[in-house]
């Protein structure tokens, strides 16, 4: 007895679009049946390696038309689907091509169909039953999934023996009144120029059987129509722009085309062929743990491996593509194949090559490097930093930054080269953006010096500045760091002079302020600005900010010195409040420091306070 399930309300939206679809590139349908049928015999071989249950055959894939019943059936001999295989994967949609497409066209942005992996269920846009009869090695019996692509499929047992899957098509009716001839898909020339078109380099034979009458017996003929020549092991020359584009995006799921293609051969004392791809933008999971890095691993060929991980650095880890190579062994284990040597090779290769040709991008096209640069500079500089400094020699120069004085990002080595000779750290300035950081008071000095000042906006840059700590010979130095190395010896001086003549009400200040602050100083950065907050030795405010957010940070804490503009109008009546009674300092001294830490981006940590202060401020004023 056939069961009647429903299908999830996602698929349902799909399968309508499908069902429904004015698209003009139906004959898609075909690639991605051949495509399922292809990676179904991937895992049945792959499983035949170590399961010696699961027995290695001839595998091939058939296409059998019958132009009078007008039937396509699509079979194959690879894993089969087990009966919760069945409900699970043709029932809801699992896989990330499909939802990108449904999010796509609900964006309105049509007509992409042909870029998609869109799946199984474009079945449907040329039949008008779908059925699928199919054997695991891992269910007991055999099953027929059947559906017209409305709201639901049935199921039921089958008696079958031979493991893989069987879809057979039953076309839809012509309708002339749109051009849509579904006949041709029973027609073996328009079949085998699909075939062409689109699954030329699948690694295992496309077969078309006919049946014809010869001498009044029926014979069955077999015809491999693909050359079964994997697009990787081209001449780069034959490869046309669209080939590798479809290739790109039917593989590793994507729907723009890649921004950088790398195709590389080696050979000699290790061969291989490495077939890389940059995406322009970074998948919606990429920031997420769910996220694996890793490239296919063929040999010969033959695929090995999905997503091998130990070929990629975590800091390359947007790349996608493959690795074909003659010196990996068919039959090893995934645990060999970790420690093996070649592949340890082949990683330290790819590295290499990722790293020059990203450095080439940089040089020749800067446009197409900040695409890139924008997508990934996360993961770059989280690679300087977690790895306490290690890499930081391989990725320094493909870092990036925004300054003060121009709009455009510059690398390190272009702001050295820049700087003036007399100059010896290169400064940076952390905040929440451009327009932040450069209304902090710290600017005010930068400014008067006109020295450039790298804008640090992402959370990862103060850490990774701080692993750095030097680029070449120059130091890294945060302008909200106390520093005097900024001030002239006679400005020195007179600062000095200055501190001394305030002694008592800076220490009034500090007294009042109790552990908030670790000093109180005089400045010598502010021009326009009457106060500000620095950090001392030790972790700044910008990271104690962002480390408080992680959980068990509690207790970091960054030192603040509040800094006082002696040449401000506000440090004048500052002194008159105090020479007049001692005891409101400790409300004007509250008010400063809470004023900078609005400044700094901190909360104010008492409100009601802060608020009655500034009342009784503006009562006494009126006095
Ligand atoms: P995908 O892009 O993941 O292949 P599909 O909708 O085409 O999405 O297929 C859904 C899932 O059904 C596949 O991921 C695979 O697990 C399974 N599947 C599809 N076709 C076959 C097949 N011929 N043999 C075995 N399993 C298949």
């Amino acid at each position: 007895m056939a069961k009647t399930k429903q299908f999830k309300t996602e698929s349902k939206k799909l399968l309508h679009l499908m069902t429904h679809s004015i698209y003009t590139q139906k004959e898609i349908f075909l690639r991605e049946l051949i495509s399922n049928a292809s990676d179904a015999i991937d895992k049945r071989h792959f499983l035949s390696l170590t399961d010696s249950s699961i027995p290695p055959v001839d595998y091939e894939i058939w296409l059998t038309p019958d132009e009078k019943g007008r039937t396509l059936v699509i079979a194959d001999n690879g894993i089969g689907f087990t009966e919760e295989e069945l409900i699970n994967n043709l029932g809801t949609i699992a896989q990330s091509g499909s939802k990108a497409f449904l999010e796509k066209i609900e964006q309105n942005d049509v007509d992409l169909i042909g870029q998609f992996g869109v799946g199984f269920y474009s079945a449907f846009m040329v039949a008008e039953t779908v059925t699928v009869e199919t054997r695991s090695p891992f269910a007991e019996t055999g099953y027929r999934w059947k559906s017209n692509g409305e709201s639901s499929y049935t199921i039921e047992e089958i008696d079958r023996t031979d493991l893989g899957t069987t879809i057979i098509l039953n076309l839809r009716a012509d309708d002339e009144e749109n051009e849509e001839d579904f006949s041709q898909y029973t027609k073996t020339y328009s079949l085998k120029s699909l075939v062409k078109k689109y699954s030329d380099y699948v690694r295992y034979p496309i077969c078309m059987m006919v049946t014809k009458t010869e001498d009044k017996k029926e014979v069955e003929e077999k015809e491999v129509l693909n050359q079964m020549i994997p697009i990787w092991k081209k001449q780069k020359s034959e490869i046309t722009d669209e080939e590798m584009s479809t290739f790109y995006k039917h593989q590793f799921n994507d729907y723009d085309e890649p921004l950088k293609v790398i195709h590389t051969n080696v050979e000699g004392m290790l061969t291989y062929t490495a077939l890389l791809f940059i995406p322009e933008k970074a998948p919606y999971d990429f920031y997420s743990e769910k996220y694996e890095k890793g490239l296919q691993l063929y040999s010969k060929g033959v695929f090995i491996q999905d997503k091998n991980k130990d070929l990629l650095p975590d800091y390359f880890k947007f790349v996608k593509g493959l690795v074909d190579s003659a010196d990996i062994s068919l039959n090893i284990s995934r645990e060999l194949l970790q420690q093996n040597q070649q592949v340890k090779k082949i990683a330290s290769h790819l590295e290499k090559k990722i790293k020059s040709e990203l450095e080439s991008m940089l040089a020749q096209d800067r446009e197409k490097y900040l695409k890139f640069y924008e997508s990934y500079k996360t993961t770059l500089k989280y690679g300087i930093y977690e790895s306490f400094g290690l890499n930081k020699e391989k990725l320094q120069d493909l870092i990036l930054f925004k300054t003060s004085k121009r709009d455009d990002y510059i690398t390190f080595k272009e702001y050295v080269d820049d700087k003036p000779t007399d100059q010896n750290a290169i400064y940076y300035a952390t905040g929440k953006s451009k327009g932040s950081i450069l209304k902090l008071p710290q600017m005010d000095v930068m400014r008067e010096k006109e020295i450039e000042v790298l804008l640090l906006t992402d959370e990862i840059d103060e850490f990774m500045i701080q692993v750095m700590q030097t680029y070449g010979d120059v130091p890294f130095k945060s302008i909200q760091q106390a520093d005097t190395d900024l001030v002239d010896e006679t400005k020195k001086e007179d600062l000095k002079t200055k501190e001394k003549e305030n002694k008592d009400i800076l220490k009034a200040i500090k007294k009042a302020l109790k552990d908030k602050v670790k000093d109180v100083k005089l400045s010598y950065r502010l021009k326009e600005s009457a106060v500000c907050l620095v950090s001392g030795e030790g972790i700044s405010m910008e990271m104690e900010k962002i480390l408080k957010q992680m959980p068990n940070a509690a207790n970091v804490h960054a030192d603040k010195i509040l800094e006082i503009n002696p040449d401000h109008d506000l440090f004048t009546a500052l002194k008159k409040v105090y020479e007049k009674d001692e005891q409101k300092i400790d409300d004007y001294a509250s008010i400063l420091y809470h004023q900078a830490l609005l400044i700094e981006g901190y909360p104010i940590e008492d409100p009601t306070e802060f608020s009655n202060h500034l009342v009784q401020l503006m009562i006494d004023s009126s006095k």
